[in-house]
């Protein structure tokens, strides 16, 4: 069967759940090699075999952690000279777009990037579907040229596990990185600090506040504690700089797939939508009963969202105690 490279997104070996995705796609398409940049004692190869790995590269050199990206596309290149694989498949983050793009030069491929799904069509060529013009329309394409190279945007599909998992096999693969790509440097990492939510894009639950709110976070922030959840924000909110830009949940921000979404004080604009649209209940809060987002949601609250969050937390609270 065919092999499918797929880029490992992870934080100090653990794993994140775009990892998973990118390997359920893989399985579509042939048999999935994971390609994992940083130390082999990090790396988890169970949490890999669950969702089909079959095998892991390992590429340990400090240039993946000390220099921005051109390393990692070099690693790649090769990897793919060396081993001929039907497709690579690339997390849609900043980062993992930048290295797919350098890959795609390098090997002289066709890229498609921000993919929501990708499977082999019966022709056998690689075929993605991506959502344009903020979700509005949905396009399909096909990668006709050298190694198909496609970055897949998180929370975009179902995770499947394989069954069953066999356990995989690790291999260290040491690839010349040149002085070229060394020569930029990440001097200083700074953390963003532990603000103690989950995730954004990987939350289960996602509170958002929006231009609504006024700038005030508090009741929105308030009520996300009480659930558990994650905070996003509006891009008007994120633009007004009452939110930072890592929070922003829509076209140009994070994709989430939540269990439950709390649009409040949101319109629902088609480009925030475009981030939120696959989660699972959608609740509102507007003090606009012809706000677009009610459109979408499951559940409607008409009402100022200051005080309508503040009950709900309150009753949450005291349910609780
Ligand atoms: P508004 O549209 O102004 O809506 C505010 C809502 O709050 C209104 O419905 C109002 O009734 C309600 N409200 C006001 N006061 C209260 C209150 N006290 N209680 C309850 N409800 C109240 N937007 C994104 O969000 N994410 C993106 O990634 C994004 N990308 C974009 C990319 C492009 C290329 C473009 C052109 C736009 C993009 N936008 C994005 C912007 C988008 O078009 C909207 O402008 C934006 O989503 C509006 O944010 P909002 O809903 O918070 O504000």
């Amino acid at each position: 069967m065919s092999e499918i490279l797929v880029v490992v997104d992870h934080a100090d070996g653990a794993v994140r759940t775009t990892t998973a995705e990118l390997l359920t796609c893989a399985r579509r398409l042939g048999e999935p090699s994971a390609v994992f940049f940083g130390a082999a004692a990090d790396l988890t190869p169970g949490q890999l075999a669950e969702y089909g790995a079959r095998k892991a590269y390992v590429l340990e050199d400090a240039a993946y952690r000390d220099c921005l990206v051109a390393p990692k596309a070099e690693a790649l290149a090769q990897l793919v000279a060396d081993r001929r694989p039907a497709a690579v498949l690339i997390p849609s983050t900043p980062e993992g777009k930048e290295v797919a793009a350098r890959l795609a030069i390098k090997t002289d491929s066709g890229l498609v990037t921000d993919a929501s799904d990708v499977v082999r069509g019966d022709d056998g060529a690689v075929h993605t579907t991506q959502s344009v013009f903020g979700g509005a329309f949905t396009t399909t394409a096909s990668i006709t040229k050298g190694t198909p190279i496609v970055t897949l945007k998180p929370n975009s599909l179902t995770t499947e596990g394989a069954d069953p998992a066999v356990p995989i096999e690790a291999e260290t693969v040491r690839v010349a990185v040149s002085d070229t790509a060394r020569a930029a440097r990440i001097i200083r990492r700074e953390p963003r600090g532990d603000i103690g939510r989950p995730d954004l894009a990987d939350a289960s639950i996602v509170v958002s506040g929006g231009r609504g709110t006024g700038g005030d976070f508090d009741a929105v922030e308030a009520f996300a504690d009480c659930l558990g959840a994650a905070v996003g924000a509006s891009r008007a909110a994120v633009d007004a700089g009452w939110y930072p830009h890592a929070f922003q949940v829509g076209q140009t921000g994070v994709t989430v797939s939540p269990q439950l979404y709390v649009a409040s004080g949101i319109s629902g604009a088609i480009q925030h939508i475009a981030g939120m649209r696959s989660s699972k209940i959608v609740v509102a809060v507007n003090k606009d009963a012809e706000a677009p987002i009610f459109g979408l949601a499951d559940f409607g609250v008409i009402g100022d969202l200051r005080p309508v969050l503040v009950q709900a937390t309150t009753e949450i609270d005291n349910r609780r105690a």
